[in-house]
């Protein structure tokens, strides 16, 4: 039987990452890839609102998003593989005691070279004719609803294509000579003892033991390394077999709305804040609902990631719930924007962030003869090449992983047992 140098589950955007910056270090090893569903993405990865930003005032954050976008920029520049990057830039909210709070972090990163433009609530109304102060709004007051007294403008975030940096990975990893084996559904880790004794339902806890490959619906595969890039359902594999990864499973919804009148037009394709003709990925204050452009669909997306009391709780194909936009998506949106008025969804799709339970940052390490990628807790697509490669330096026994832009990244900082990470105050 073939036995792979390394098997990863999962052809999402962080297996796919993985895979080829293990192919690209070292293009001899024989790697594949398995998922369960027919094509490469169609996890979370097919349902991720395809923001980016690299904003972010935790120095781990800063490096993973900054390197990865950087990246993604050189593939569609350098390399004219068109990702369908659009700088539409990050518009963020603030009430007068959440702006109090990001202030200091705020000269902290300015001073430090970072862009961004400040708006005050009135400019904001007028660009964008919403209301932006609810003294007069018992009803908004009764939600709780803050008022925007400052906009601030991230210039360096955007949009991406998720299907096209999906063909990027994919064709990349098979030309550099991985496979992909689809419809294979990893049932369970296998775990053999490093010297077998032949005694029925070994290994025994005094043996020396280690994952040897996954058994899967298509048979056994064999692999000096497994490695588990399954997003929302890596527990699945890992609990089997007494693995903690703290990634846990929470649904998100996205309703997206035509912009059918002229008043939603204008807001759509709002040229006001950057030239990428349309809207910036733009945030409320509380609560943090936000409007995605999807200008590709003549369409803007408005989702909201709820904490308590929504569920930690694994699902196959997670619906989004009608209720969800009637009675509380809408509710919130058309305070602020009074287009937004009697508006249904045309579409609407839900699927799973994969929270790291510890502190929402991606969690890369391994154990017992598995390795673990995974955990960006919604930030998957704009970690996705920095995580790739971080996972290829612990394949490869490296202590620092070079991230794109020749940035080295301590990969212990990712593991469980030396975790190093700065907590985010730029919180969404
Ligand atoms: C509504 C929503 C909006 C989001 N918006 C953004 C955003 O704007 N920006 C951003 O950066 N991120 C965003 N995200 C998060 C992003 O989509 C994820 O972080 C990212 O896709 C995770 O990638 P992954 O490869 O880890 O997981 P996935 O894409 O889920 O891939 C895991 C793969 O593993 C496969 N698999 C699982 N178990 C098995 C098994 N036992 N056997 C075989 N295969 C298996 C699955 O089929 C799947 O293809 C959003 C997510 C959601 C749900």
């Amino acid at each position: 039987m073939t036995e792979y140098d390394a098997v990863i589950v999962g052809a999402g955007i962080v297996g796919l990452s993985t895979g080829y910056h293990l192919k690209r270090m070292n293009p001899k090893l024989d790697v594949l890839i398995v998922d369960k569903r027919g094509a490469a993405g169609q996890g979370s990865t097919a349902k991720s609102a395809a923001a980016f930003r690299c904003l972010f005032a935790s120095q781990t954050n800063f490096a993973l998003a900054d390197s990865s976008a950087e990246f993604y920029r050189h593939v569609q520049d350098d390399l004219k593989f068109d990702l369908k990057l659009r700088w539409a830039g990050y518009l963020w909210f603030f009430d007068d005691e959440g702006y109090r709070k990001i202030l200091p972090v705020l000269r902290d990163l300015g001073g430090r070279g970072f862009q961004y433009r400040e708006y005050d609530g009135a400019d904001l109304a007028k660009k964008l004719e919403m209301k932006t102060d609810f003294s007069r709004d018992d009803e908004a007051k009764m939600m709780g609803l803050a008022n925007v007294q400052k906009g601030v403008l991230i210039p360096k975030a955007g949009l991406i294509d998720v299907d096209s940096l999906v063909k990027y990975y994919e064709s990349e990893f098979l030309r550099l000579g991985g496979r992909i084996q689809y419809h294979t559904t990893a049932e369970e880790l296998v775990v053999e003892p490093r010297n077998p004794l032949g005694m029925p339902g070994e290994p025994y806890f005094w043996q020396d033991a280690t994952i040897t490959g996954i058994k899967t619906s298509k048979g056994l595969i064999k692999a000096k390394k497994t490695i588990v890039a399954a997003g929302a359902w890596t527990s699945q594999l890992l609990d089997p077999v007494g693995i903690e990864c703290f990634i846990k499973a929470k649904k998100r919804q996205v309703f997206s709305i035509k912009a059918k009148t002229e008043s939603l037009k204008k807001l759509l394709y709002c040229k006001e804040f950057t030239n990428a003709g349309c809207l910036p990925f733009t945030i409320l204050p509380n609560p943090t609902a936000y409007i995605r452009p999807a200008p590709e669909e003549d369409a803007l997306w408005l989702a909201y990631a709820d904490e308590f009391p929504r569920a930690f709780k694994v699902e196959e194909e997670p619906e989004a719930e009608e209720n969800y936009y009637t009675y509380g998506l809408y509710q919130v949106m058309v305070k602020y924007f009074p287009q937004l008025t009697d508006c249904q969804p045309f579409s609407s799709f839900a699927g799973l962030y994969e929270i790291n339970s510890i502190d929402g940052q991606p969690v890369i390490f391994e154990e017992n003869g598995v390795m673990v990628v995974g955990g960006a807790s919604g930030s998957g697509i704009l970690k996705a090449d920095s995580m790739g490669r971080i996972a290829a330096a612990l394949y490869g026994g490296e202590e620092f992983a070079n991230l794109y832009g020749e940035r080295k990244f301590k990969v212990s900082d990712l593991g469980l047992k030396n975790r190093s990470v700065e907590p985010e105050k730029l919180v969404i």
